[in-house]
């Protein structure tokens, strides 16, 4: 516990978001320490992957690791609406963006285990496995307390995932609850899959009352599957039963599913739709699931935190100049306006998917050129294209 550990910009978390600020910022001459408090590899939810982020990641050099041939490629996604099996598909090479034309499904123990030793190669120093128990900040800094050592940093980054450390510190942390679900999920081996190009795509089901499945194919053999249901199911007495009775409500995925043998732990989580009250402090900032998550259904967590990451690290750059403090104008306002300009758009994606008939509403919406495209875009994780006529008429 002695000496007390200096740096430009600590970052509490490991996942996605922090790893990918901490490379930015060690690629721009920083010394940045990442603490993370769980041992690599491990199990993390969020493995569908959107084609806006792979600029983010061609800009540090990750995705060259993305396309090394160990994740799969996906082209776009497919809603298939369980009653009457009507389905619609959104392929990413019909988006506003012809540079984003695909991303990948990625294990996330995996994919969150590179990424980090990524940012390591990059030059940040790792701390792991080690726990942030304490913080104090104050206009001239931040003092760290894990429980193994004293850290002291000119900035400081919370990307703690829905742990969100300082929005629960400061009370910040709201629960969003007009989307108050609950999924549960496993990996499978067997599930059956799409020829060619398609193999990769990820497939959502649409149930009666909201709810809806998932199905990710990762490279190989393994499929990860899971529900998501109104939260007024986490009291259910088997959740595992419900995830395995809604897979069978449709004759496509029943079929998909006929072979399919569960591998590793069945997982469950509710309550997890949250936003803070504010992103950003005289000198800490809070990016990722820390600051905002709103729902899985369009895959948007990695990339709303890779972005938000991003943007949370060019304001740090910029505050170095004069060791500003992030509660200025051009720093933590411009960001949080930006941050939640993405998440709002998002969240009118996510609000038509849950009023219902999705799947006949966007077959009614794609045939003309311009609607096809501006859903594709939104749907491929292009959210802040002011481009898109979606966006320009708020539709989304
Ligand atoms: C059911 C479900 C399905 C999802 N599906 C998808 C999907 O298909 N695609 C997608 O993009 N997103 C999906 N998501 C969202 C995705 O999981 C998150 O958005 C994403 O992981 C956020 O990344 P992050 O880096 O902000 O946080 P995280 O990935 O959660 O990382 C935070 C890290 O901080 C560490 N940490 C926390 N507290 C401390 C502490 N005190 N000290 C040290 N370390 C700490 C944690 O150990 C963790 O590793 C899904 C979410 C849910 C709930």
């Amino acid at each position: 516990m002695g000496e007390i550990l200096k740096y430009d910009v600590a970052i509490i978390g490991g996942g996605p978001g922090g790893s990918h600020a901490a490379t930015l910022l060690a690629q721009a001459g920083k010394r940045v320490a990442v603490i993370e408090m769980e041992e690599y590899p491990r199990f993390h939810i969020g493995e569908s992957l959107l084609p806006a982020s792979m600029p983010l990641l061609k800009k540090t050099g990750f995705y060259d690791v993305l396309n090394s041939g160990k994740y799969i490629t996906k082209y776009g996604a497919r809603f298939i609406d369980y009653q009457s099996d009507d389905q619609v598909y959104f392929g990413f090479e019909d988006g506003l963006n012809p540079d984003i034309p695909t991303a990948f499904e990625v294990p996330r123990a995996e994919f969150d285990k590179d990424l980090l030793a990524f940012a390591k190669a990059a030059g940040a120093d790792i701390y792991q496995p080690e726990k942030v128990l304490e913080l104090d900040f104050s206009v001239d800094g931040v003092k760290l307390q894990t429980d193994k050592h004293r850290f002291e940093a000119d900035y400081l980054m919370d990307v703690t995932g829905r742990d969100s450390f300082i929005g629960k510190r400061l009370k910040m942390r709201n629960v969003n609850a007009d989307l108050n679900n609950v999924a549960v999920f496993a990996h499978y081996r067997g599930v059956k899959r799409r020829e060619g190009k398609q193999e990769g795509d990820i497939t959502v089901g649409l149930l009666p009352d909201a709810s809806w499945t998932w199905i990710i194919p990762f490279k190989g053999e393994i499929t990860s599957v899971g529900v998501v249901a109104s939260a007024k199911f986490a009291g259910a007495p088997d959740l595992q039963k419900y995830l395995r009775d809604s897979l069978l409500k449709s004759a496509v995925v029943s079929e998909m599913m006929s072979d399919a043998v569960q591998v590793g732990n069945f997982h469950s989580v509710g309550n997890y739709s949250h936003t803070c009250t504010q992103f950003y402090g005289d000198r800490w900032i809070c990016s990722g699931d820390a600051a905002v998550f709103l729902d899985p259904v369009f895959s948007s967590g990695v990339h709303m935190s890779l972005s938000s990451s991003t943007f949370a690290a060019e304001k740090i750059l910029a505050a170095f100049d004069g060791k500003r403090s992030l509660t200025e104008e051009d720093l933590g306002p411009a960001y949080e306006a930006k941050v939640r300009l993405g998440a709002g758009r998002f969240k009118n994606l996510i609000m038509l998917f849950y009023e219902g008939k999705f799947v006949a509403k966007m077959n009614k919406m794609v045939n003309r050129e311009f609607m096809l495209k501006g859903f594709t875009s939104a749907l491929a994780g292009d959210v802040w294209n002011e481009n898109n006529y979606l966006f320009q008429k708020k539709v989304l």
